[in-house]
């Protein structure tokens, strides 16, 4: 898909300029959501993304109710419509286990759910423009290059989005990540249907020293495969060696492990040390990132990129209000991923996953009531509004 951004007009000299309003980097769900909200918001806008879409990435593909919810908020809910739902999480532990019944959302490959939020977008009327990678110099011009031609786009508002690996913002010297040093790395793929044992509608999750993996199936029948382990760990097994192992008896088929393609990520756990400069907002896993377990990362970025996309519109006619977004920004998610964290670590220990384990297989009710606000609606929802209103 590639989409033209009638906003740009290109020279004859090879460069193009743009006074787009907002512009967006990154189309993953914290761009998405931010392009349609300040579009919604009566900005003109545009999105540029690096990859060609569909695009598969690593990603757990669980779209926890919070972010199932900011979808439905977004009058976006049809993106879901084939979306299986998710009603219980099978945790495992060596040969530990036990089952818990909860709302875990629903499960979208990520191929399918970016490229229909994308299309969401130009719906609307942002203009997206693919296979294009972008910088935000210190001035807040953002700077694009496609199939060989320069771009130079001077926006009122830049919301970055480019997830964690994202390098839009090198050219800014105060703005650097820390990253945590007991940072995991992650791992994923998408495996054949069939390849790995798992009941309608389930999550499973198996946690082992030095990592965990968790296994969902997709809209379409495959099985999607998602881990964080620690270096270390990873580069001694290498990713089929490992995911085999701890996968375990739920392998249905190993030749498709061993053909999978496995794909790794940068360190995990990391925080941005700055998340807004004048006419810039930093939103989704580009402001920072905690492990995966919990499931929460694309309701994170629905949610915060959301929130930037209606301030990026407001700092079209109130350019210094980019001062609140770090408040905003730590409003909306700190509790939850402070939970998170607290979670991933727990589950460090073999110790406490045993403990955990045997909890919810003689009270399976408590078990599903602590795992219950994994993931729910809250402070996001109230705050989505707030700023709409
Ligand atoms: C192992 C693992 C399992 C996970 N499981 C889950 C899960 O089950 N549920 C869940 O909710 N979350 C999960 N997550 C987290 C989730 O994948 C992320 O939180 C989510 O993708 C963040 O969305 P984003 O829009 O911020 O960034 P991304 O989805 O990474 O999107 C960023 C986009 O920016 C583009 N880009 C990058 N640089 C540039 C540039 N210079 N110019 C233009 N475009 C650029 C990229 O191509 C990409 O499309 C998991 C993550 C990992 C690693």
């Amino acid at each position: 898909m590639m989409e033209r951004a009638t906003s740009i007009d290109d020279r004859p000299d090879g460069r193009s300029e743009c006074t787009g309003e907002v512009v967006v980097i990154g189309a993953g769900p914290a761009g998405c959501l931010a392009a349609i909200a300040a579009v919604k918001a009566g900005a003109r806008v545009t999105l540029l993304e690096r990859a060609g879409f569909p695009r598969e990435k690593v990603c757990g593909c669980c779209i926890a109710p919070r972010g199932v919810a900011v979808l439905a908020d977004m009058g976006l809910k049809h993106i879901l419509a084939d979306a299986p739902r998710l009603g219980s999480v099978r945790l495992e532990s060596g040969r530990a286990s036990a089952r818990i019944d909860r709302d875990s959302g629903v499960a979208l490959s990520r191929g399918a759910f970016d490229t229909r939020l994308v299309r969401a977008a130009m719906d609307r009327g942002v203009h997206v423009v693919h296979g294009t990678s972008a910088i935000v110099g210190i001035d807040g011009v953002v700077r694009a290059r496609r199939d060989g031609i320069d771009m130079t786009l001077c926006p009122a508002a830049c919301v970055v989005a480019d997830g964690l690996a994202g390098r839009s913002l090198d050219a800014h010297p105060g703005v650097t990540w820390r990253v945590s040093p007991t940072s995991r790395i992650g791992l994923g793929a998408i495996l054949p249907a069939g390849s790995i044992a798992l009941h309608p509608g389930e999550v499973l999750m198996r946690v082992e020293t030095g990592g965990y993996v968790g296994a969902v199936e997709l809209e379409d029948g495959r099985i999607d495969v998602a881990a964080a382990a620690d270096h270390d760990v990873l580069r001694h097994e290498g990713p089929a060696g490992l995911m085999a192992r701890w996968l375990g008896d739920a392998v249905r088929d190993r030749d498709t492990i061993d053909a999978a393609r496995w794909t790794g990520t940068p360190w995990l756990t990391r925080q941005r040390s700055t998340l807004a400069m004048p006419g810039i907002l930093v939103a989704g896993d580009a402001a920072g990132y905690v492990e995966p377990f919990t499931g929460e990362g694309m309701s994170w970025a629905l949610a915060s990129g959301h929130a930037a996309g209606l301030m990026a519109a407001r700092m079209v006619h109130e350019p210094s209000c980019w001062v609140q977004w770090p408040t905003q920004w730590a409003d909306l998610l700190k509790s939850d991923r402070l939970r998170c964290s607290l979670v991933a670590r727990l589950l460090r220990s073999p110790r406490t996953v045993h403990a955990g384990l045997a909890i919810a297989r003689r009270w399976p009710g408590m078990a599903a009531r602590l795992a219950r606000p994994i993931g729910q609606m809250h402070r996001a929802a109230t705050l989505c509004q707030e700023v709409s209103s």
